[in-house]
């Protein structure tokens, strides 16, 4: 995937326009509530990791959202650490990749987390409301639900990605960075 930096003032146009939508509603929800639990945390900060974003920018990006609900010691205290481990500055100093589609398919997810592939882990109806709400028309909607529905999840990918650019990714879309990097190419 790309080795270009991306600005993180960037992020809320490029959710819309760049990510797949396992991504857009993590950076959604982290916009919403200004809060993800670890998961989400761990799989939206490897994801834009992968897309470029510095260690700098994403521990000012997470700063300014968990601050809007926290304060700024308990953010230092609890969430810093985390950000910076992702980064492969703390701890072990794993340099730690950004998770493929299997592994987020597999994961699990409970109330209240928005993590995981949306294909898999939403209910048809949330999945059907998300993407009306996104502008996709009934006939798109309605094969992309059915195909997450006959588990064929990186198929509706697709399908999102075509909606969103108008053809098909050039590459199969295994991995969410991959349907990053080859939305760049498109858009970019
Ligand atoms: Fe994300 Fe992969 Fe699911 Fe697409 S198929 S929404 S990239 S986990």
């Amino acid at each position: 995937w790309t080795t270009d930096t991306t600005p993180v003032d960037k992020l809320d146009e490029l959710s819309k326009t760049s990510y797949p939508l396992c991504m857009r509603i993590l950076h959604e929800a982290l916009k919403t509530h200004h809060h993800l639990k670890n998961s989400g945390r761990m799989q939206y900060g490897l994801f834009i990791k992968g897309i470029g974003v510095t260690m700098t920018d994403a521990l000012s990006f997470w700063k300014t959202e968990f601050t809007k609900k926290i304060d700024l010691a308990k953010f230092d205290k609890e969430y810093a650490y985390s950000i910076r481990h992702t980064y492969g500055k703390e701890g072990k100093q794993t340099n730690y990749t950004p998770l493929g589609c299997p592994k987020i398919i597999s994961s699990s997810v409970s109330a209240g987390e928005y993590h995981g592939c949306a294909f898999k882990h939403m209910d048809q109806n949330s999945l059907r409301q998300k993407l009306f709400n996104y502008g996709v028309p009934a006939a798109t909607i309605n094969e992309i639900a059915d195909l997450a529905r006959e588990q064929n999840y990186l198929g509706a990918c697709t399908a999102y990605f075509k909606f969103i650019h108008k053809r098909m990714p050039d590459k199969l879309i295994s991995h969410p960075n991959v349907y990053f990097a080859e939305s760049r190419v498109i858009l970019a």
